[in-house]
């Protein structure tokens, strides 16, 4: 029997269904048609991305990936790869295409000596933390332990410690790669350095990352966690408290401000409960006294309905949100912009934007940068932005698709309002893709790195076979 795959070209070509079986007797993983979800079960994250693929290779080793590469790559198959399948655009699945998945590549070795962590290239941050915290260490990562890190790790990469170590790629020693052509390489600042340094914020684009080797922190275990929630109607008042709070906090703490509205769940602090709050929330990467001292600013602000803040273990501020954000259960859509100045205009359309938020768990999310992330300059890697101090996000959640318009709507116009006043670039691990081509804003996100990018990408792709990501094309 044939099946039919979407092809490279654009078009369908025609796979006998015993090429996809012998491929799949080939391999430590396997093969299977459609897409059973990751080998534990779980699909991607964005409910509004249910494409399915016409198989999916499961690989378990480096050299399964070879083997999908090439068996791909032979016939002209157009191809998608999962890490952690957290693509908010809805990267990772392919409809009719043939899906890499990595889930089973989840191994992580921590070598406590040389502060060290290797991770597989399907490995999430709950899998990195839990290994590394068994020594007292941390390397960046996100918010939600269900991240996957290669997907986080490749477009940048903001966390709790970003001030303090700055980003996940800033922390990225050496990856292991799988070109469009089936060769391995390494990539550090000795080995391939154009490679490297294009791995480092230029997301997939040069090839499948196998493993990554990160450097580590003392970190935890207890860190020093602040969390006050407030009645959204004070929200332009406490922007701008916040504001001032941001301006004198010490690279150790790296902070955000959140409206949202959380829900009835057992995980949420029941004064809170269903009601509508401006969150003001941060971790200090550093000794707890200290950091509690660093971070009593913030609960000095206003009267909370609720101050969650005090002393806790690294991994469950890591993992604190995760029953929220469930994989295949919210639909969304984000949008995200640099801010040089949190001017009042800012404020204003910030506050608006929270206010008008058209379904509960939509956020508007503002995080503190700066700190370490300026360390780097914009073009000792391919991630640009070093400069902006703040990040706003339009962020987009929502359960039914009868939402889809209002709440695409509200981010986009959210957006704008904010581009008369902000520098107008944005954060590609924040972009929803509702109808947009993938390569959307690679001019304006890479800026002067562009060229380089393009031409790194017609070294280790020049057909574009990874085409899957926020799509940088080939160097004619
Ligand atoms: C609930 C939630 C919380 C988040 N929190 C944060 C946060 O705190 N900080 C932050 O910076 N971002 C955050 N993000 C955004 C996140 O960084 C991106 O969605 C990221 O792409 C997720 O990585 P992944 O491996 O899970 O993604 P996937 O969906 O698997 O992949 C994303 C992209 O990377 C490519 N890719 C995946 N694995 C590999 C690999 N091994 N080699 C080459 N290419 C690969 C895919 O093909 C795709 O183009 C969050 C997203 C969600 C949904």
């Amino acid at each position: 029997m044939n099946i039919s795959v979407a092809a490279l070209d654009g078009g369908k070509l025609k796979v006998r269904q015993t090429e996809v079986e012998e491929l799949g007797t080939r391999l430590r993983g396997t093969a299977l048609l459609g897409d059973p979800g990751n080998t534990d079960g779980r699909g991607v994250f964005n409910a509004m991305y249910t494409a399915e693929p016409s198989f999916t290779v499961y690989c378990a080793t480096t050299s399964d990936v070879v083997q999908a590469v090439k068996f791909a790559r032979e016939r002209g198959l157009l191809v998608a790869v999962r890490g952690g399948g957290h693509s908010i655009a809805g990267l990772s699945t392919v409809d009719g295409g043939m899906l890499i998945d990595l889930s089973a590549m989840s191994a992580v070795v921590v070598d406590p000596e040389r502060r060290l962590v290797d991770a597989q290239g399907g490995a999430l941050w709950g899998h990195v933390d839990r290994e590394t915290q068994l020594f007292g260490l941390a390397t960046p990562g996100g918010f939600v332990a269900d991240t996957g890190i290669a997907g986080l790790t490749l477009g940048g990469g903001y966390g709790h410690l970003r001030r303090r170590y700055g980003l996940s790629c800033d922390n990225v020693v050496e990856a292991q790669v799988v070109d469009a052509e089936g060769n391995i390489h390494r990539a550090s600042a000795e080995a391939n350095p154009d490679l490297y340094w294009a791995l480092r914020g230029g997301g997939g684009n040069f090839g499948l990352v196998t493993s990554f080797r990160y450097r580590l922190h003392p970190v935890g275990p207890e860190v020093a966690f602040a969390a006050c929630f407030h009645p959204i109607e004070n929200v332009a008042e406490l922007l701008g408290s916040w504001r001032s709070f941001a301006a004198s906090a010490p690279d150790e703490v790296s902070s955000v401000f959140i409206t949202v509205t959380l829900p009835e769940n057992p995980h949420v602090p029941q004064p809170v409960q269903g009601r509508a709050c401006a969150v003001m929330a941060g971790v200090h990467a550093g000794d707890v006294e200290d950091g509690m001292k660093a971070l009593q600013p913030i609960r000095d602000i206003g009267t909370p309905i609720f101050d969650l803040s005090q002393p806790m273990p690294y991994t469950a501020v890591q993992s604190a949100f995760d029953a929220l954000y469930l994989r295949g259960k919210l639909r969304a859509y984000w949008k995200s912009q640099y801010v040089d100045d949190l001017s009042d205009e800012v404020i204003g359309v910030l506050t608006d934007a929270a206010l008008s938020r058209p379904a509960p768990l939509s956020e508007v999310n503002l995080a503190h940068m700066g700190g370490a992330i300026g360390a780097v300059g914009p073009e000792d890697s391919a991630f640009p932005e070093r400069s902006a101090p703040f990040l706003a996000a339009f962020v987009g959640y929502w359960d039914d698709a009868a939402g889809d318009d209002e709440c695409i709507a509200w981010a986009r116009s959210a957006w704008d309002n904010l581009a008369r006043f902000g520098t107008g670039r944005s954060y590609f691990n924040f972009t929803g893709l509702a109808g947009e081509p993938p390569s959307t804003a690679v001019d304006t996100v890479y800026g002067p790195n562009l060229t380089r990018l393009r031409l790194v990408k017609k070294a280790y792709d020049p057909d574009n076979f990874f085409r899957r990501n926020n799509n940088i094309t080939p160097a004619s």
